[in-house]
């Protein structure tokens, strides 16, 4: 029986959920009338189950791709612990045990196969697959085959071979990000048929968004961090480097951080990686090379102390904080510097002219949605084409609203600035001769000769920086790389120095709105007493112990919330247990007896709270 009450029954009885989420239902249908479909859903919103369920149902089994080596394995073992036949194939297996699955497919005792693009595409693997029965085909992380998204791989270009060799197996793409434009070419790329189509909401409101331009040293991550003691977190930096001094920063202060990065050694970077996914309340301190696909559910939040390459690769990285729903917080600071250096990375990367603009165009981008006024999570819905109410409540322009300013006479100084210094310097420079300082590049060129020398005495350096920033980022002049980074006018400039355009700029405040533990953590935490605080550390350090015999990650036995009903309802029985969230029968025959003992433990030793 095919039928979504099937379905509903398999939710409850294996994953423990009292029903489906949000689009999930119509998506299991499609699949379950053997249509292709492209699922954009955020993270966090539960695009596995679509394919699992279906996998569970249908016979053959369900074949996912993936470009995560790294997380097959941790993704074949919770599933195990829900009691699901799922393996996975990559080179990180033993010639052993792919041969141990190998045969698991062939006799057909497999729901689930987890495989990376291109091992599916090995001409022996591709010709073996053909032989056996597919359910279907789950496209995981299906942006990347799209050269207008952030991570194009060309591993996933070939997999447009599926369609021609298994035209009868039904394939789904899912992705959590992608624009219009992505999504049509995902679907002609993978050459997907009458497609069904499920663009769920790019919201995620448990996550508060807050962006600051950067001030000198570390003072506004420590300050940002000091809110989070304890929580596990990822903090994004550009450089290797960086990433490594940051790492060696927060350990100083006190932090359990760790660092990631493509320069580091696979195995110290493989531990690392571990101990995150493992360990509570690890920091990881990381270049982009870390993160695609961390499934954690329990990352209370992502700082980013350089820019970002564009909004979509920045709404991914922030995606990865609260997948379990709970707050979290994005946080992001910036400045001019990292607006050069991502322009120049961008100038110097491989890859024909158009893939450059368009590169630079997304840099632009996330620039105009740093530089808002309004309600961040407006801008960003609005930039994935979703229709957003103006104020969300839960960002810092929302929080406290920045101050604007006619700033029209500032920047026509500024512009006329860049124009009488022949187009031909930088910003630090062009802020000197605005403010009048008489520097050995200023005498050499003779600029304090210049009418525009000293007319912006009343502004300060970081009030200059910011007119500029805003001035390159709305497009009234420009960065040229080809010479120096020397900032020259757009033809944009002349209308705002004819004084035609009003130009209203923000107020840069650094810290403008006080962090507050309490403001971020959730309800249920902060209205813990001392002796709630007993039983939820005893519940804790036994999901712990459940984790280390079974090898697995501590959300995997059990995530938070669970916990918290352990708390509230504290179960005395089997049954009772069910009840819970994210306890199928699977997990309650293996955990149950060990979380009602820490109850009973804990109310005999202290009667009051019977
Ligand atoms: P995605 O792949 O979209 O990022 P996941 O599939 O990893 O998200 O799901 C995120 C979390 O939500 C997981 O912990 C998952 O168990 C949980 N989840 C998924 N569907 C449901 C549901 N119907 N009810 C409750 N929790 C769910
Ligand atoms: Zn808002």
């Amino acid at each position: 029986m095919n039928s979504i009450e099937n379905c509903r029954q398999l939710l409850q009885k294996i994953y423990g959920f009292d029903g489906f989420r949000p689009g999930q239902e119509e998506i299991i249908k499609s699949a379950l009338e053997g249509r292709d479909s492209l699922v954009i859903m955020p993270t966090g919103s539960g695009k596995s189950l679509c394919y699992q369920i279906p996998a569970l149902v249908k016979q053959g089994v369900c074949v996912v791709v993936s470009p995560l080596i790294a997380l097959m394995q941790d993704q074949v073992s919770a599933l195990s612990q829900l009691g699901v036949s799922a393996a996975f194939l990559n080179s990180t297996l033993a010639p052993r045990f792919q041969r141990e699955v190998l045969d698991d497919l062939s006799s057909e005792r497999l729901d689930l196969l987890y495989i990376a693009p291109e091992r599916l595409m090995e001409p022996a693997t591709f010709q073996q697959f053909q032989k056996l029965e597919i359910s279907m085909f789950a496209i995981d992380e299906a942006h990347c085959v799209s050269q207008w998204g952030h991570d194009f791989r060309k591993e996933y270009f070939e997999l447009k071979a599926l369609a021609e060799y298994f035209p009868n197996v039904p394939r789904m793409a899912l992705t959590a990000t992608a624009t219009e434009r992505t999504r049509n070419e995902i679907i002609d790329r993978l050459e997907l048929r009458n497609v069904a189509k499920f663009v769920h909401g790019f919201d995620r409101p448990n996550i508060r968004y807050s962006v600051e331009v950067k001030g000198s040293g570390n003072a506004q991550l420590i300050d940002f961090l000091n809110a989070h003691r304890g929580e596990s977190g990822i903090v994004y930096c550009l450089s290797r480097r960086g990433a490594e001094d940051m790492a060696q920063t927060l350990c100083d202060l006190g932090y359990d951080a760790l660092p990631y990065h493509a320069g580091m050694d696979s195995n110290a970077r493989a531990e690392n990686q571990a101990r995150f996914l493992r360990d509570d309340g690890v920091v990881m301190v990381a270049t982009i090379a870390f993160g695609m696909g961390i499934d954690k559910p329990d990352v209370r939040f992502i700082a980013h102390i350089n820019l970002p390459q564009s909004i979509e690769g920045y709404y991914q990285e922030t995606g990865r904080a609260g997948r379990d729903g709970d707050p979290a917080e994005a946080f992001m600071t910036y400045g001019l510097q990292d607006i050069y250096l991502r322009l120049s990375m961008v100038e110097q990367s491989d890859g024909d002219e158009l893939h450059r603009n368009i590169q630079k165009d997304k840099i632009y981008s996330l620039l105009a949605w740093c530089e808002l006024a309004t309600c961040r999570r407006e801008g960003l819905l609005n930039y994935f084409g979703d229709n957003a109410a103006s104020e969300c409540g839960n960002c810092d322009n929302c929080l406290a609203p920045p101050r604007t300013r006619n700033a029209t006479e500032d920047a026509r100084k500024l512009l006329s600035c860049v124009y009488r210094v022949g187009e031909r310097f930088g910003v630090n420079h062009i802020i000197d001769v605005l403010r009048g300082h008489k520097t050995a590049k200023v005498n050499q060129h003779g600029h304090q000769n210049l009418s525009t020398f000293g007319i912006g005495e009343d502004l300060k350096v970081d009030e200059w920086r910011s007119v500029a920033r805003q001035l390159l980022v709305r497009g009234f002049m420009k960065t040229d790389f080809e010479d120096h980074q020397v900032i020259k006018l757009t033809p944009e400039a002349w209308s705002v120095l004819r004084g035609e355009v009003p130009l209203e700029l923000r107020f840069d405040s650094k810290q403008r709105h006080k962090r507050d533990r309490a403001d971020v953590n959730s309800a249920e935490e902060v209205s813990m007493t001392q002796e709630h605080a007993q039983l939820w550390d005893a519940l804790r350090n036994c999901r712990i112990n459940l984790a280390q015999d079974a090898g697995v990650p501590a959300y995997v036995i059990c995530h938070d919330r669970t916990l918290r009903e352990v708390m509230q309802f504290r179960p005395r029985t089997h049954s009772q247990m069910r009840n819970l969230h994210g306890m199928g029968e699977k997990k309650v025959s293996l955990y149950a007896d060990a979380f009602i003992k820490v109850i009973a433990d804990y109310e005999f030793s202290s009667p009051v709270n019977c």
